[in-house]
């Protein structure tokens, strides 16, 4: 049986953990702090890209198989947990300013479904998740498939021995697998140090609010430029987001709930007098284009990588854990995945 060690138990860790062990691996997930409590916890959950049109083909090519595999990951995490991701295909409404004509070509070439909805364009396929159920969910699945969560357990350096990755230093002693994969998002390349090489990954902060509703004051997720409103089953509704380069300081401004409060309260009026049930912020793992890097180090060859998602990390998860997989194994991928190559 070969074994793996998985750094980081985000969305795209937990992710990746669950296909190897549905293959027969044994895998540890080593993660610093708490499962699932930092990007992958503070996203929306759109599964979407905002706006696909805007997007190199690059980033819809696993965007667009991420959210045609993610419906069914969703029913299986339920079937085999009990815990439900609430995935739900509610759809998305875009608002102006936007070029309707494009939208709708790039929509009718790539078999998205649209409707022109006054002078917005509503995407009814389009679905949601709710993180902290997913992650949740994910956690109790990759251990019911007999893998192994080692919080509080950060690592510290990745120690090469023989052109091979020979055992991780963590701060829970030292650990060794036939393979290493990094899923530390936004930490990817401070964690890999030199062995990084050219991975261009870092944190990009993205704020959130909370509000609660009796009844979901809205049928779909509302977007309108960077701002997006979306409704959960349970009355509760997530304002969002910004995009600010602030190093790894995940502290919530004042300046920025107010941006957001002020453009919320535009699209929703209700949201005025609504007092905010929580502001949080988390980092993005940041790459350059939206592209994330996934597959072997190009100089290590036990060394895999799935990081670097950006904006769609829960959106891609299964088509991005399907490409590193099929790396791993040697076996046909689904489209060109060269783009995501780490060099
Ligand atoms: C405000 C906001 C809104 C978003 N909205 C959406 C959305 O609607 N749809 C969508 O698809 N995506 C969205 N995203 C993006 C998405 O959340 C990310 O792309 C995705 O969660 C990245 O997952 P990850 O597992 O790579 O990273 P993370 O969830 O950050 O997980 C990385 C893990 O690695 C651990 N780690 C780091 N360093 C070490 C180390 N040295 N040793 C051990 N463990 C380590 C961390 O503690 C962490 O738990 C949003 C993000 C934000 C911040």
């Amino acid at each position: 049986m070969k074994s793996n060690l998985v750094i980081g138990a985000g969305a795209l860790g937990l992710a990746t953990a669950e296909a190897l062990l549905r293959q027969g691996d044994d895998v540890t997930v080593l993660e610093r702090g708490l499962v699932g409590r930092e990007s992958s916890w503070a996203g929306g959950g759109i599964l979407s890209p905002l706006c696909l049109w805007d997007y190199p083909d690059e980033v819809n090519r696993l965007a667009l198989r991420g959210m045609s595999q993610f419906g069914a990951l969703a029913e299986t995490l339920l079937q085999s947990t009990g815990i439900d991701p609430e995935y739900n295909r509610c759809g998305m409404l875009v608002l102006p300013p936007l070029d309707m004509q494009a939208a709708m070509t790039w929509c009718t070439a790539h078999g998205v479904k649209v409707q022109q909805q006054g002078d917005g364009l509503l995407l009814p396929d389009v679905a949601q998740a709710r993180n902290p159920r997913l992650l949740q969910a994910l956690r109790a699945r990759v251990e019911k498939l007999g893998g192994r969560i080692v919080e509080q357990c950060e690592v510290g350096e990745v120690v090469v021995n023989a052109g091979r990755v020979g055992h991780l230093a963590t701060t829970q002693g030292n650990f060794s697998a036939d393979a290493y994969i990094v899923t530390a998002g936004a930490w990817s390349k401070v964690l890999l140090g030199a062995h990084a090489l050219k991975l261009d990954i870092k944190p990009i902060r993205g704020q959130m609010l909370l509000f609660k509703f009796d009844t979901p004051p809205l049928p779909h997720i509302v977007l309108q430029g960077d701002v997006y409103l979306i409704p959960r089953r349970d009355g509760h509704l997530l304002l969002g987001s910004t995009r600010e380069d602030a190093g790894f300081d995940k502290s919530t401004t004042d300046e920025a709930r107010e941006m957001l409060l002020q453009r919320g309260a535009a699209l929703l009026p209700a949201l005025r007098d609504r007092p905010v049930v929580k502001h949080w912020a988390g980092l993005r793992p940041a790459s350059p284009g939206n592209i994330p890097t996934i597959g072997r180090h190009p100089q290590l060859p036990n060394l895999y990588i799935n990081s670097g998602h950006f904006r769609y990390g829960v959106t891609m998860s299964p088509a991005a854990v399907e490409v590193l997989l099929n790396t791993m194994n040697g076996t046909p991928q689904p489209f060109d995945v060269s783009p995501y190559l780490w060099r």
